[in-house]
């Protein structure tokens, strides 16, 4: 108890207690929330920067509490995983993008390009990934052609024989590998190095840098030339203005993804503003 050295002390005890308390409140609801059905998708699309067209679609997945409200998967995700419900809440999420798939298909909308799932590493690693994975696509008929698998560097490296096995096989099955929040973390380079990619999405902190930073800006267009240089496509995370979006085309960057070009949609939002267009 630190309530002896002053006022400081005691506001940082209490915030503390304030951010258990709402950890824990989180993950009560949290417990319930699939059973409850509080989860739903958005779909944020991603674009050609030489025309602005559809080149593709991330999924990110959104939970509203009755109580809570609307809580970011930024806050929930960690604790889904530490409860151990990532396996289950990853299944959903793929089950539910099959379902919203063949109900697009079934009125003629066809998603061009891939849709990108993110994936845990702690879903990754789990007994048996790649077979419920297929399964899950097979109950709906869907095709691992038609998915991105965007994994964050985090963990993975702890096992780099595993995970590079994994990754192969999904690569066998046909799922397209995504680097995702590239240039974060403590590995991305031997990532590169381990891992064969197929896509690395740049992370949006030095997007949002670049054009105020010159470190930020070298550091983003020599990224460009090295996932070229290696063989992947390039993807900006987090473009919000013309004049990034500029600039990123300047240094022949293929695709973005940002507030700029859209915010994550729900779904009929996504379907009446994107996939009528790109079908028409
Ligand atoms: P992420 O994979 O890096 O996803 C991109 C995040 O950036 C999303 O936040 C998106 O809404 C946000 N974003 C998109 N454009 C812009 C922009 O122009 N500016 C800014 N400032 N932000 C932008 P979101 O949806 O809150 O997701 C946060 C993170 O939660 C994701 O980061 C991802 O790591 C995780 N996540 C989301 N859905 C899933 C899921 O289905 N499974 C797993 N395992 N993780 C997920
Ligand atoms: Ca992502
Ligand atoms: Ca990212
Ligand atoms: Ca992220």
């Amino acid at each position: 108890q630190a309530k002896t050295t002053g006022a400081g002390s005691v506001l940082y005890s209490q915030s503390m207690a304030d951010a258990l308390l709402r950890r824990q409140l989180v993950s009560d609801r949290l417990k319930h929330a699939l059973d409850a059905g509080a989860f739903y998708l958005a779909f944020q699309p991603q674009v050609h920067l030489a025309d602005e067209k559809f080149s593709g679609c991330e999924v990110l997945l959104r939970w509203r509490d009755d109580e809570l409200g609307n809580v970011s998967p930024a806050e929930f995700i960690p604790i889904a995983e530490e409860l151990g419900l990532m396996d289950r809440l990853g299944v959903w999420v793929i089950s539910e993008t099959c379902r919203h798939i063949i109900d697009w298909a079934s009125r003629g909308l066809f998603v061009p390009g891939r849709l990108a799932l993110n994936i845990s590493a702690q879903e990754l690693m789990s007994p048996n990934y790649v077979g419920t994975l297929q399964e899950t696509l097979g109950k709906f008929g869907c095709d691992p052609g038609s998915f991105e698998l965007e994994i964050t560097e985090h963990g993975l490296m702890r096992d780099i024989i595993a995970g590079k096995e994994t990754l192969i096989n999904l690569e066998e099955l046909g799922f397209r590998i995504a680097i995702d929040d590239f240039g974060t973390g403590y590995s991305s380079l031997s990532y590169v190095k381990h891992f064969a990619a197929n896509q690395l999405k740049i992370d949006l902190s030095f997007v949002r840098d670049m054009m105020i930073d010159q470190v930020s800006h070298d550091i983003v267009a020599a990224t460009v030339a090295m996932s070229e240089k290696l063989g992947m496509e390039t993807v900006a995370e987090g473009v919000e203005t013309k004049e990034q979006a500029d600039a990123l085309k300047a240094m022949n960057c293929p695709i973005a993804q940002g507030y700029y070009y859209s915010r994550p949609l729900g779904a009929q939002e996504f379907e009446e503003t994107w996939l009528m267009g790109a079908n028409s």
